[in-house]
């Protein structure tokens, strides 16, 4: 199983150019390149072709785009922007050799039924993986384990892309979106382990279910996530990327090195997965 780091694990010390030297010196496979900060940050000294090469010359390849946010239950307006932005992944990636774009739904729409919500969400989802097909991107629909997400659980997520069925639109399992809104492991065992596209390994506080923030994340192991149960249910459906990624939010850790974030992420990690895998 390979290692993937997502750039918000040490998002305020580090850059994208740190964070590729850094996947290199601590053995990282792959890594998710953030589109709202990281990428344009780097853009301004550099251009995507400088990009693409340090790919085909190094260890370290891209593994997802992050990320595509709020897609459905938007007004036209608003779902233009997702679309153009969704052009903007589409072209980059087939630059620099990136598939996967990962979109998040909509969080605090006021007073819309579960219907509509689902309704918007096959829509809007599958004119999107239409869209990705001829560059040859996925789209990864993450759900987003808090009660103001208006999918947030990976039961809901996985019902909506199988109704959807495209080969292009997949989920992102979060551990910590799994626990944070209690998916339930039976639907886990449920599903097609190849329509999982991405895996973010992380772990939390034990706070309560419907109450956990972002920040509560902690390394993998640390925690109260079970994750052993997940990634061997993972593995048990036929997961088949054979990566997952360290995906923190913790301010206590955008304090540190960078160097060390990457150098306990790698630990903690790879003691988790090679349990498993
Ligand atoms: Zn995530």
């Amino acid at each position: 199983m390979q290692l993937s780091m997502n750039e918000a694990t040490a998002l305020k010390k580090s850059s994208l150019e740190k964070d590729l030297e850094l996947c290199e010196k601590y053995g990282y496979d792959k890594i998710e390149i953030r589109t709202m900060d990281c990428l344009p940050e780097y853009l301004k000294t550099h251009t995507v072709d400088d990009l693409a090469s340090y790919f085909k010359t190094h260890h370290v390849k891209p593994y997802a785009f992050n990320t595509l946010c709020f897609f459905n239950n938007r007004t036209a307006e608003e779902y233009q922007k997702v679309l153009d932005e969704l052009r903007y992944m589409c072209e980059i990636g087939q630059r620099i050799g990136c598939d996967t774009i990962i979109t998040v739904p909509t969080v605090e729409l006021k007073k819309v039924t579960r219907a509509e919500i689902r309704k918007s969400c096959i829509k809007t989802l599958s004119e999107m993986a239409d869209f990705a097909k001829p560059y040859g991107m996925r789209i990864s629909l993450e759900f987003i384990g808090h009660p103001a997400a208006s999918v947030n659980t990976f039961g809901e997520a996985y019902d909506i892309i199988r109704e959807v069925n495209r080969d292009n639109l997949g989920i992102t399992l979060d551990c910590f979106h799994f626990h944070g809104m209690g998916s339930r492991l039976e639907d886990l065992e449920k599903a097609d382990g190849s329509k999982i596209f991405v895996v973010h390994l992380n772990d939390t506080e034990d706070f309560p279910i419907g109450s956990l923030l972002d920040e509560d994340r902690i390394w993998p192991g640390e925690g109260c996530i079970n994750l052993d149960d997940i990634l061997s249910t993972l593995k048990k459906i036929g997961f088949r990327e054979d990566v997952v990624s360290l995906e923190l939010f913790r301010p206590e850790y955008y304090e540190m090195d960078p160097e060390d974030v990457y150098r306990t992420g790698k630990e903690k990690s790879m003691a988790v997965i090679n349990r498993i895998f």
